[in-house]
């Protein structure tokens, strides 16, 4: 019988997963070894705000696991892989062989050199254990202080979610503007205005140079603490949070052959440079929609995509990938931000829209009469904006010639939906699909139940703690 071994269990390795036993119905055998149990990360802030129920954020119990015949080594890392042996190491010395392998180990905060870094307090948001640890921080304050060290997509998720609870918040950031691997200076200046009306206070253009504890620990509290910053300011916090970079998981490959970037480099089945072992999710650097050469696109639509790439062709089905497409949608603090594909090419022509008063922001990149890039700034309540955005996502993803729309769009900037009608657009997603089949329809994961409106923590955090047991 083939067996499949799989690292990590997140999406990326989830979908991978269930798309294999989609094609084989079970005919092979599946072994999953992960230092964490399956669970979300993009939810982590939804938890931080008190939006979601515990036990949402698993993405597979046991039940599940069972159901879907995976072996699961969970608290387990994998320390090495064997290409020639077929054989991956884990760190209790166990040896598995596999015919197949998929890496799908994600990626990790990187941790700035500052003194104080490893305070209690101060942490990256990255991990369950980390969103427990900030919970854990604010626990008794009934309006804790917190810093975001690093304005950039994953800690203006965090931002959003600290916002909804209430917190007093500051922002330092290196760059001289927020988001600066998202938005252009003209858009988020004016994210940076609504984050001011919002009470949010931001240091941009400095670093922080130094954390200390402003009280010794009295054993019952997280002490409070005091920034330095580069530009002689200084700050107290109650929690800091570091939103400095992430980089992918691959450590564990020296030494192993496997061909890595600042990823693991993949064709367009996830293939690494041995043909029966894959990669998929973060730590995959693959095929970019638009062209150019392999790049790592470290977001949840990415890791899904790969993963069932990836487990169609472990499973045997030749299933080629067009390439995954850069993309970030922020919700900051009542305020709508996205860009997409290349929105920061200079050598494309730009279409754009600003109005500081709505504040509306909106800029159409493009190449030839191809949109390839974009960006959306506008309020919530703006139902056009969420339509429209998600329209110009379509047209990129698509890449639809759109020949006389082009000038349409030019003279009816806010008219996206007859251009994306008009051009065919819809037709052309509608007959998209990933693995040339629909996508079979998922079921809840956890516990076996439908998700529940009532946070029942008590319980869960017990199913979660022995799922945590090794086996
Ligand atoms: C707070 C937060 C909010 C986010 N919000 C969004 C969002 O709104 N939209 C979006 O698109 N993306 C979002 N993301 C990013 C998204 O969560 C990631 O892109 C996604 O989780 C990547 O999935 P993955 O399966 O590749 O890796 P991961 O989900 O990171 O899973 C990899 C797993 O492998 C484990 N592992 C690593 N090394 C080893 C080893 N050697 N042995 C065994 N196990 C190992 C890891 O511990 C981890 O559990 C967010 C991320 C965070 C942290």
């Amino acid at each position: 019988m083939v067996r499949h071994v799989i690292v990590g269990a997140g999406p990326a390795a989830i979908n991978a997963i269930e798309t294999i036993r989609e094609f084989d119905g079970g005919a092979s055998e599946i072994v999953l070894v992960s230092d964490e149990p399956a669970y979300s990360r993009m939810v982590l802030p939804y938890y931080l705000a008190d939006q979601i129920a515990y036990q949402h954020i698993f993405t597979g119990d046991a039940a599940y696991f069972d159901q879907l015949k995976v072996q699961t080594r969970f608290g387990r890392r994998v320390v090495c892989v064997q290409p020639s042996a077929q054989q991956i190491t884990l760190d209790n010395g166990e040896e598995l062989p596999f015919d197949t392998l998929l890496l799908a180990t994600g990626s990790s905060p990187t941790i700035p050199k500052i003194p104080g870094a490893d305070l209690p307090g101060v942490y990256p948001l990255w991990t369950l254990a980390h969103t427990e640890a900030v919970l854990q921080a604010a626990a008794g304050r009934p309006k804790p202080t917190a810093v975001l060290v690093g304005a950039g997509f994953i800690g203006f998720i965090v931002l959003n979610a600290m916002y909804k609870r209430g917190w007093v918040l500051h922002v330092v950031e290196r760059e001289p503007q927020v988001l600066p691997r998202m938005l252009d200076r003209e858009s988020a200046r004016l994210v940076e205005n609504w984050l001011r009306q919002k009470g949010v206070t931001l240091h941009l253009g400095t670093t922080v140079s130094e954390i200390q504890p402003l009280s010794p620990p009295d054993g019952s509290r997280v002490p409070r603490k005091q920034l330095r910053l580069a530009n002689g300011h200084a700050l107290e916090a109650d929690i800091v949070i570091l939103a400095t970079g992430i980089r992918a998981n691959i450590d564990f490959l020296a030494g192993s052959g496997i061909v890595v970037d600042q990823g693991i480099l993949v064709n367009d089945r996830m293939q690494t440079n041995f043909p029966n072992i894959y990669a998929a999710g973060d730590v995959a650097q693959g095929p970019d929609l638009l062209g150019g050469p392999p790049a790592i696109h470290a977001i949840q639509p990415t890791a899904v995509d790969h993963g069932r790439v990836a487990g169609a062709n472990m499973a045997s089905h030749t299933v080629r990938y067009p390439g995954s497409l850069l993309m970030n949608i922020l919700d900051v603090c009542g305020l709508q931000c996205a860009s997409f594909g290349r929105w920061h090419d200079p050598q494309a022509e730009a279409l754009t829209l600003h109005n500081p008063q709505g504040p509306i922001y909106r800029k159409l990149l493009w190449t030839g009469d191809c949109i390839t890039g974009a960006i959306f700034v506008g309020r919530a309540q703006d139902v056009g904006l969420l339509n429209d955005l998600g329209m110009v996502k379509g047209i990129i993803q698509t890449q639809t010639s759109l020949k006389e729309w082009k000038k349409f769009l030019h003279d009816n900037p806010f008219d996206i939906r007859r251009a994306y009608v008009g051009a065919g657009v819809a037709a052309q997603l509608a007959k998209t699909t990933l693995l040339g089949r629909p996508t079979q329809p998922r079921r809840y994961r956890y516990l076996n139940q439908q998700p529940q409106p009532q946070i029942t923590h008590p319980a869960a955090h017990q199913a979660y703690v022995q799922s945590r047991v090794p086996q």
